[in-house]
């Protein structure tokens, strides 16, 4: 086995299967962390194939797509901006396993046995309860996991909301197998574990009988997507339910479930759904008074204050009322449809960015990186409908041009790359005038 990229290439059926956690040990079992597949780079195309399916499902069964532009697009930012600190580190998950399993383990089950493998399944999915349990009842572990909550939608798309900072509590979670769990078998499970996490992100899916009782499923996640408040704080399984029946944290479906956080942010700017929890917990820790309640702020509930229990008051969850308005963006539909066109453009490049790594230099990485987030941004402030956006995106179809001069974006179809420079020559302009009309009347809101 030295030569990890054959170990890389993942079968249909096998990528099929992965997405439900239907391995066998002997397929997924490996020496050394080196060896493991990346397969939640592998997953892609079965991300993308399943939330286009279940656009297609939805809208046959009831007559209109229930996935929202505004608010997948912001879900497959936070994807994609999650994964952007691999293109420069090993996730802090596996480099600081391995250094505990090579500094510190008491002994070492074989890597090559199913039990080890079966153990390893138990053992990161009760890891991963914990997690996240803390990650809703540790404030600073919040920040990070919130992340994930802010979508007011339940679809496939939402699976993808991830955060950029919840790796650097998760590890410790994880830490204490590294003391006799070999990490190559760690670093598979860990993976399925998040895979297995995909699916259940659905309403198509009711009630799955007999399985309800043992496995994670989509109606136990719509709970815990839930902002009522018989979902706040359970279900907090990854692949099982047992640990939630065990530890008290089950709550079964009831009435209808209204998705998101309880104070909504309000906003598709992707820099902002991962970070704005950050600065509310900083701005309360300064406003809060005595050593304690400042200790408190960081390592209590998100809805504890001074006087309040450790996880805050029920009482003060705003109660749902069923008519709710989900927040939309007012963008025009033109628009839109241009944000999803900036998009795929961005997925193309940040595709081939992740494909060439080594040929990358460090330096090209982080401006590649730089102009990554700068799209995101810029659609998440044309979505906001933000003063700023008009002058951004100038400068954004700018830096385009740019890269593309300079063979660092090539068009899909080469034969084409004239519209390419066409279309983006008139976006400049576009984009230039109106933050010209802006910068002279004031800001407004831009249609
Ligand atoms: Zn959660
Ligand atoms: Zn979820």
């Amino acid at each position: 086995m030295k030569n990890p990229e054959a170990q890389q290439d993942v079968s249909v059926s096998q990528g099929v299967r992965m997405m439900f956690y239907m391995m066998k040990p002997n397929e997924t079992s490996f020496q050394t962390p080196e060896e493991v597949p990346d397969y939640v780079k592998k997953a892609t195309p079965f991300f993308i194939s399943f939330i286009l399916l279940e656009l297609v499902i939805n809208w046959v069964c009831k007559g209109k797509p229930l996935s929202r532009v505004d608010d997948v697009l912001t879900s497959l930012s936070a994807g994609i901006l999650s994964r952007l600190p691999s293109l420069f580190f090993r996730s802090i998950e596996v480099t600081s396993y391995i250094y505990i399993w090579e500094n510190y383990r008491f002994f070492s089950l074989p890597w090559d046995s199913p039990w080890t493998w079966y153990l390893t399944f138990l053992g990161v999915d009760f890891a991963y309860y914990w997690f996240h349990r803390m990650a809703h009842e540790v404030n600073i572990i919040w920040a990070g996991h919130q992340v994930h909550h802010s979508s007011e939608d339940y679809n496939l798309s939402t699976a993808l909301r991830q955060s950029v900072l919840q790796l650097y509590t998760s590890w410790i979670f994880y830490s204490p197998m590294a003391l006799f769990i070999p990490p190559s078998v760690y670093a598979v499970h860990l993976q399925f574990n998040l895979l297995y996490q995909f699916w259940i992100h659905t309403e198509i899916i009711n009630n799955l009988g007999p399985l309800e009782l043992i496995l994670n499923t989509p109606s136990h996640h719509r709970v815990h997507h839930g902002k009522n408040r018989y979902c706040i704080d359970k279900n907090y399984g990854g692949t099982l339910i047992i640990w939630d029946r065990i530890f008290g944290t089950f709550e079964a479906e009831k009435e209808r479930v209204v998705y998101g956080l309880t104070h909504p942010i309000n906003t598709f700017d992707p820099l902002r759904v991962q970070f704005h929890h950050l600065f509310y917990i900083w701005t309360s820790f300064w406003a809060t008074p005595g050593f304690f309640h400042k200790f408190s702020v960081i390592f209590k509930g998100p809805g504890w204050g001074p006087g309040k229990p450790r996880l805050g008051l029920s009482e003060e969850i705003p109660e749902v009322t069923g008519k709710e308005v989900l927040f939309s963006s007012s963008a025009s539909q033109l628009l839109k449809i241009y944000t999803v066109v900036q998009f795929a453009v961005m997925l193309a490049f940040y595709e081939e960015t992740f494909a060439n790594t080594a040929a990358l230099s460090q330096v090209t990485l982080l401006l590649r990186v730089l102009f990554i987030i700068l799209t995101l941004t810029s659609i998440g402030f044309l979505l906001d409908q933000r003063p700023k956006a008009a002058l951004m995106e100038t400068l954004r179809c700018l830096v385009i041009l740019m890269l593309y001069r300079f063979g660092h974006i090539k068009p899909l179809v080469p034969a084409l790359s004239f519209v390419f420079e066409i279309f983006y020559s008139i976006c400049i302009t576009f984009w230039g005038v109106r933050s010209m009309k802006l910068l002279a009347t004031g800001p407004g809101k831009p249609k």
